[in-house]
């Protein structure tokens, strides 16, 4: 850490880049002076996690699992290896993630295994085998469970800190029904958690799709997800769930006794948050030139005090800054004392980039009225605050920044839809960020190649139909000129 003598007294701009002309430097720039992650590893796409963005994700896993817990949710913890047989028992759902599997093979001194083991690139195929032993009869439906934990995914994609890695975070909840109906409700359930989390906690606004058939989860029978706008307008996958109809069941033996004491397949679902994903997601909607800004909600400290003195009367003003300290924290906010040898103008910079959405500062003036000044990150402004009303006001501006951050992010999605009835159409709406609503033939296998062409011709992928608004389609595909049996929408991805 720097001190006094080497950072002078004049606020200097230690981060400021342009985040929407020059987003990839932006994102790569945070994550480093904001001390969020290392890319010097060396393992392409395996990156160290640094406590700033490690200290925030756990507020968002803490938010999310009670969440899911509230909605009768327990936790599990599975191994994070699967064996070969167990991975290859689902035909589609191995075809779909062979690719990307890392195994281990050996052990010690080039001791083979029996039994190739997977690291588990998601766990359908480690829980479900043990799911077949759990489950006996209705009365032990539904099941609702889920773990926290990492994934191994080799990406041929190039590799980004928390958007795209090799190693990330999520929850995966796995579910079993004794019919499909209470499947397709735990569907429901799930894009509504989504919204409920994913927007009205962490601010960020989403798009929800039906995925179309060839872009759907591996075994399943449908894959809902939620997308979300990136700076550089493309779009970023976050969470996505599953209606894994009897197809899992089939494979791995989950059955049950009925009520009319027949022994018949469960139905299955299954929910995938990727918290690392989704906290790059969140600071790249949130963040501004200056750096991060994020949500009080969510930030690891909610309030920084900073100190303002001149020698002598230091220990006045820390002690000041103590009894404040003390008072956020007994208001059960996430506090730090900045206290360290350092000028409050390198301070203020330092918090700034960080993202901490308020600070108090605290000099010999404020003490003397009994006033502090108060100022908030998302906007850049400052408000002397009495100190008698000070958790009450910093409270209220807790709420008022995240509001704010929320409605500036859903700002963005207004207007971002646009129709378009030629690839030429499509090509150009993207370039200018756009998301393009085409007709098109049909979502289901048979317009494979269609998505194929828009996204060759185009750069664009189809991400689905939405399932928020009733859509009637007219006209022709934009790809084949067949009748249009669907409105779909396209975007460039991450
Ligand atoms: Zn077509």
């Amino acid at each position: 850490m720097s001190d006094g003598e080497t950072h002078g007294t004049e606020a200097e701009v230690i981060f400021h880049i342009s985040k929407k002309d020059r987003f990839p430097d932006w994102y790569g720039e945070i994550c480093r002076v904001a001390e969020l992650a290392d890319i010097r590893y060396g393992v392409k796409g395996f990156t160290p996690f640094l406590p700033w963005s490690v200290m925030t994700m756990e507020v968002m896993f803490d938010i999310l699992e009670r969440v899911l817990q509230r909605k009768g949710h327990l936790p599990m913890l599975f191994p994070s290896v699967i064996p070969e047989s167990n991975l290859t028992r689902e035909t589609e759902h191995v075809q779909g993630f062979t690719p990307q599997v890392f195994w281990i093979s050996e052990y010690g001194e080039g001791v083979k295994l029996e039994e190739r083991l997977a690291l588990r690139p998601t766990s359908e195929t480690a829980i479900y085998p043990m799911y077949s032993l759990w489950i006996r009869s209705w009365r032990d439906l539904p099941l609702k469970r889920y773990q926290r934990c990492t994934v191994f995914r080799s990406e041929v994609k190039s590799t980004r800190p928390f958007l795209r890695g090799r190693e990330f975070l999520w929850i995966e909840s796995h579910n079993v029904f004794a019919t499909h109906e209470e499947g397709l409700a735990q569907v429901k359930e799930d894009l509504e958690t989504t919204k409920e989390v994913i927007t009205e906690e962490y601010g960020i606004p989403v798009m929800v799709f039906k995925r179309t058939q060839w872009d759907k989860f591996p075994g399943g029978v449908n894959t809902y997800a939620a997308d979300t706008l990136m700076p550089d307008g493309k779009v970023l996958q976050l969470p996505s769930t599953h209606d894994l109809g009897d197809n899992f069941a089939r494979s791995f033996d989950v059955k049950y006794v009925n009520k009319d004491n027949e022994t018949v397949y469960a139905f299955q679902t299954c929910y995938g948050p990727a918290i690392s994903r989704i906290y790059g997601g969140m600071i790249s909607v949130h963040g501004d030139d200056n750096g991060l800004r994020l949500p009080f909600k969510l930030a690891p400290y909610q309030v920084v005090i900073v100190p303002i003195f001149k020698g002598k009367n230091m220990n006045e003003i820390v002690q000041h800054c103590r009894a404040i300290e003390s008072s956020l924290k007994e208001a059960g906010m996430r506090v730090y004392l900045d206290d360290r040898d350092a000028t409050p103008g390198w301070k203020y910079n330092y918090w700034e980039m960080k993202g901490v959405p308020i600070r108090v500062e605290v000099g010999q003036r404020e003490v003397k009225q009994g006033k502090v000044a108060v100022f908030r990150r998302d906007r850049m402004s400052r408000e002397t605050v009495a100190l008698e009303g000070l958790t009450k006001r910093v409270r209220a501006l807790g709420s008022e920044i995240d509001h704010a951050l929320r409605s500036e992010a859903e700002a963005r999605f207004e207007g971002l839809v646009v129709d378009a009835e030629s690839l030429g159409q499509v090509e150009d709406a993207l370039d200018k960020g756009k998301i393009v609503r085409v007709p098109f033939c049909t979502s289901q296998m048979d317009g494979m190649s269609c998505g194929e062409e828009i996204k060759n011709k185009t750069g664009g992928e189809v991400r689905g139909t939405r399932i928020d608004v009733e859509e009637k389609p007219t006209g022709v595909c934009v790809v084949c000129g067949k009748v249009a049996q669907e409105f779909v929408y396209v975007a460039r991805s991450y």
